[in-house]
């Protein structure tokens, strides 16, 4: 673990709306204005938002979307590599558009998950696989307190 930087990847807040058409149509998808309220929603804040938060960020964009359309587009954004899942413990789904190697960060006490830049390496990781098995993607997800909390409890 000591490979991790201990760097956030931050992505400027306010994204122009022609960049994320450049970004769909880059990844081969037709950028629709539903497609781009979701995107949108998740590049608004990297916070790695629920399925369930990013239907209330893009219902203020636009007021009648539905939870099955923000599904539909969760969907074809990940189909392009553009948002990928994040699984961490049982609890909701969440969904990152960082596509770049990084390790995720949950703090214990508040929930939040920050991006860190790094990841272990498939080919330098200690874990050991069976012969004829090949690690080809490892994911990293680390725990603890953010600075915030472990501000708080000291
Ligand atoms: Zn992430
Ligand atoms: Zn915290």
């Amino acid at each position: 673990m000591s490979d991790v930087k201990a760097r956030t990847v931050f992505v400027p807040s306010h994204r122009k709306r022609s960049e994320l058409d450049e970004r769909m149509v880059e990844m081969g998808l037709r950028p629709t204005l539903q497609r781009k309220i979701v995107l949108g929603a998740l590049l608004e804040k990297l916070d790695h938002p629920t399925a369930d938060e990013i239907f209330l960020r893009a219902k203020r964009a636009k007021p009648n979307i539905s939870m099955a359309t923000v599904y539909n587009c969760l969907d074809a954004l990940q189909k392009s590599d553009l948002v990928k899942q994040v699984n961490m413990d049982r609890s909701a789904t969440r969904y990152c558009p960082n596509m770049h190697e990084h390790a995720h960060f949950k703090c214990e006490e508040c929930g939040e998950v920050t991006d860190f830049d790094g990841t272990a390496n498939p080919e330098s990781t200690d874990i050991t696989v069976p012969p004829g098995y090949k690690v080809r993607h490892v994911e990293m997800s680390i725990r603890g307190l953010c600075a915030d909390c472990s501000k708080n409890s000291s």
